[in-house]
């Protein structure tokens, strides 16, 4: 169980991020973040894995607790050591490093015989990633390379996968694989963070959505009563 208390972030003297948003994961769901540009989704997924830039002025206050235990004072290795991983936005894969070892590097942490398992799963629920195995990350398509730094992650066995936009930059038919992909992650146990643009994949794979509007948690419900809400139908479904 992931649980976000009251979580406020600023970046510098303006910019206010999130304000005061809460927000449960319980075990084994899927929890769709919905929410225009700048209305602090990546901010808060970064709340959650550590990642927050403090360097550049964030202040933040409130609390992330996993499993009871909080993890808001926590540096990001150690949060993915609990297993709770973040996808950024943007892939992020190692260019130069093959898709085996971009794999490898995944999952460093865990022990021989669980990666070679793992590694069999992901190439299990991304066959084009086995048969690249080979070639360099950097001459996979966008696609691809969105496939491959979700299979890094799942190389640590995540108990929570935070995914930033996985859908974005992908062809129509891609989308709706990858929201497939995530219901299987999900069916395996893993529970998931789904930050998206694309609310028709999101709503249509999770257990529950919340919707931010610059920083404020504005919706929630369960992703059936969101696709039924007007609100939701106008800014996010298309519908009138
Ligand atoms: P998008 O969909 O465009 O990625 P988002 O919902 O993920 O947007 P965030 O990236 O969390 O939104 O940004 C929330 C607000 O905080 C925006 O106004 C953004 O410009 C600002 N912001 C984000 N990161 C920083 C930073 N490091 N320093 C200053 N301001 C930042």
């Amino acid at each position: 169980m992931l649980s976000v208390r009251q979580v406020s972030v600023r970046y510098g003297r303006s910019v206010q991020a999130l304000s005061e948003v809460s927000l449960d994961v319980s075990d084994g769901s899927v929890v769709a973040v919905l929410g225009g540009n700048g209305a602090g989704k990546t901010t808060l997924l970064r709340a959650i894995s550590g990642t927050l830039p403090l360097h550049n002025g964030a202040i933040s206050h409130g609390q992330v607790l996993h499993n009871g235990v909080r993890i808001d004072r926590m540096d990001p290795a150690q949060i993915v050591r609990r297993r709770v991983l973040q996808v950024p936005e943007g892939r992020q894969i190692f260019t130069g490093m093959t898709v085996e070892d971009n794999l490898r590097a995944g999952g460093l942490a865990s022990p021989a015989r669980t990666r070679t398992a793992a590694r069999d799963r992901v190439y299990e629920l991304f066959p084009v990633l086995a048969e690249r195995a080979r070639q360099v990350g950097g001459l996979l398509s966008g696609g691809e390379q969105q496939q491959l730094a979700i299979g890094r992650a799942l190389m640590a066995s995540p108990d929570t996968l935070l995914l930033d936009e996985p859908s974005l930059g992908l062809a129509p038919q891609l989308v709706s694989r990858l929201g497939s992909i995530v219901q299987q992650i999900n069916a395996a146990g893993t529970s998931v963070v789904l930050v998206e643009q694309n609310a028709t994949m999101a709503l249509g794979v999770a257990h529950w959505a919340v919707v931010l509007e610059v920083g404020h948690l504005t919706l929630e419900g369960s992703a059936e009563e969101l696709v039924e809400s007007d609100d939701i139908q106008q800014l996010y479904l298309g519908g009138h």
